[in-house]
């Protein structure tokens, strides 16, 4: 059955659905890059020794094993960026 445009029931429910799920994966990838979205090392200085007796393990940014809540990719418990924070208490 077709309606006075010459669309079809079905080519609508068809068009309704393509839109829905392609609004359900640009969801998807906005909330992956969300949590991708960290500092590059490089941009903070990072360095895989501490400086000045500060080291990542005792940041408050530290995530273990080896990872940290701001800065992107593998980050040692020894290193230090300009970004460090001491954790408090
Ligand atoms: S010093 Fe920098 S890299 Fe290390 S945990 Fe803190 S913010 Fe992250």
């Amino acid at each position: 059955m077709q309606n006075r445009n010459g669309t079809s029931r079905r080519d609508m429910l068809r068009t309704g659905a393509t839109i829905v799920v392609g609004i359900a994966g640009v969801a998807a990838a906005s909330s992956a890059r969300a949590q991708d979205e960290k500092i590059a090392q490089e941009l903070v200085q990072y360095q895989n020794m501490p400086k000045d007796g500060q080291k990542c393990n005792m940041c408050a940014q530290w995530v273990e094993p080896n990872a940290c809540k701001i800065v992107a990719g593998t980050i040692s418990p020894e290193g230090y960026c300009v970004a460090y924070a001491p954790k408090e208490g």
